[in-house]
């Protein structure tokens, strides 16, 4: 059979597919679907040979490139050996390894992994054992969940519940169940006198308020630690996690770190929590977990936690929760391949300068830019926030989806962004050289012209 061309393909998958996060209408005109063919290191490329520099790493889950030799060696071994499992009464070598050296590199104390197969389901899986370990030690009355406004934690119903992206979420409200919403940290809504930790320590006092008040009733709150990346790559101080963690203990209510997107190197550290020295009762993993290779997630907890679940069957209090392709083998042995390759390559070491050249390139593409309104950045996360007026922050109508010309004209230039709404965000894989920044900054630039023009 021949492959098919890039029309060939688009007209197939739009006769039958339906997309994540897609209004489909607009890919009859307004936004044409890319046909992949194949991918290589930072690079991707179409069925008609076009390539594009992947500068967000296919959503942020390609942490070392696409088709890298040593992640792709460890799948096929493991494919030609044992591909799947069933993880209930079984075990396998991948997964046995993964746990142990996750709970090594994690931060201490998380010595328990719980596999499950998508990040909105760890989400899931934290929210329930929390609330379960509750029941179990005779807490019963511990059942709400708080959550910081701007937040996103994934799309299943649990996962929708304990986020708060609007755009998301509003028309599902009759199904979710009915959560705390508190004020985020992010940075960006500082007064004009107010630092970055300002605002956290004004954020950590009303959560006090509110912890004093109820922490009867309240089981645990969640967080991404330091950058909301799907509420537009908003940033805090990593104070605020410091202090969460404090009070957290003080009222006995789990704290769970939602590190989906912002594990594995991307903030920095391996874990976005050691910025803040902090352990949470809770660790959620999937995206960069394998690279990007395969569909997985886990979520980290404590011994305490595990050990209130720990007893003779017929007590029936263990966690009775199970996914059909939990500690896949293929994945597993990705993931395994992966952590190898940040001992064997330094990587956080040669980030920390892969991440100086993203900020001084933005600086200077975006600095004096008069509809920017901030450039931030945490490590290998880089995000320009443009605005309709640059002095009062003023931003442009979402109907007006200036975005979508950046992105459009950005795949023209054979680059992949794809800003969310008034936010244009770097988050390339970690072998991206000096050049390809300096090519993915300059088409931004020129994108952001057209856009605002
Ligand atoms: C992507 C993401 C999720 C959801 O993960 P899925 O694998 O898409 O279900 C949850 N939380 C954060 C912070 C994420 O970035």
């Amino acid at each position: 059979m021949l492959p098919l061309s890039s029309a060939e393909l688009r007209e197939l998958d739009l006769a039958h597919v339906w997309h994540p996060c897609t209004q489909m209408k607009d890919h009859e005109s307004q936004l044409p679907l890319v046909a992949l063919r194949s991918g290589s290191g930072a690079w991707l490329e179409d069925a008609d040979g076009k390539r594009y520099l992947d500068a967000i790493s296919s959503w942020w889950v390609n942490l070392w490139g696409h088709a890298h030799p040593h992640i792709n060696d460890a799948v096929s071994r493991q494919l030609a050996t044992l591909p799947h499992a069933m993880f209930a009464g079984f075990t396998h070598e991948p997964a046995a390894r993964l746990a142990a050296e996750l709970t090594r590199r994690a931060p201490k104390g998380l010595n328990r992994c719980f596999f499950a197969d998508s990040g909105s389901a760890s989400i899931e899986v934290a929210v329930k054992m929390s609330f379960h370990y509750w029941q179990n030690v005779g807490r019963p009355r511990k059942t709400r969940f708080v959550t910081l406004s701007n937040s996103y934690h994934g799309e299943t119903l649990g996962a929708l519940a304990v986020g708060n992206v609007e755009l998301y979420k509003a028309i599902y409200r009759p199904l979710l169940m009915d959560v705390i919403t508190v004020g985020s940290p992010d940075a960006y809504q500082r007064a004009p006198d107010e630092t970055a930790a300002d605002v956290a320590r004004r954020r950590i006092a009303e959560i006090a308020t509110l912890f004093a008040d109820r922490h009867d009733e309240i089981a645990a709150i969640l967080v991404e630690p330091l950058v909301q990346c799907a509420g537009s790559m908003r940033m805090y101080d990593a104070e605020f996690l410091a202090l969460l963690r404090e009070l957290c203990d003080h009222h006995d209510i789990h704290l769970i770190a939602d590190e989906i997107a912002v594990g594995f190197g991307r903030t920095g550290k391996l874990f976005a929590c050691e910025h803040a020295r902090i352990t949470p009762d809770f660790l959620c993993l999937s995206k960069g977990l394998t690279a990007g290779y395969m569909p997985m997630s886990v979520v980290l907890t404590t011994d305490t936690v595990y050990g209130a679940f720990y007893d003779e069957y017929t007590k029936l209090n263990a966690f009775l929760h199970s996914h059909s392709y939990a500690g896949n083998p293929l994945a597993c042995a990705a993931a395994l391949a992966s952590l190898e390759l940040f001992d064997n390559t330094r990587a956080l070491e040669t980030n920390a300068s892969l991440a100086a050249h993203l900020g001084n390139a933005a600086q200077n593409a975006f600095e004096h830019h008069p509809n920017v309104a901030e450039i931030r950045q945490c490590g290998m996360i880089l995000a320009v926030e443009f605005v309709r007026d640059r002095e009062y922050r003023e931003a442009f109508p979402w109907r007006e989806r200036r975005h979508l010309r950046i992105h459009r004209h950005a795949l023209d230039r054979g680059v992949l962004l794809r800003p969310l709404g008034n936010v244009i965000y770097f988050m390339p894989p970690y072998i991206v050289t000096p050049a390809e920044i300096e090519l993915m900054m300059a088409v931004a630039r020129e994108g952001l012209d057209l856009a605002v023009a």
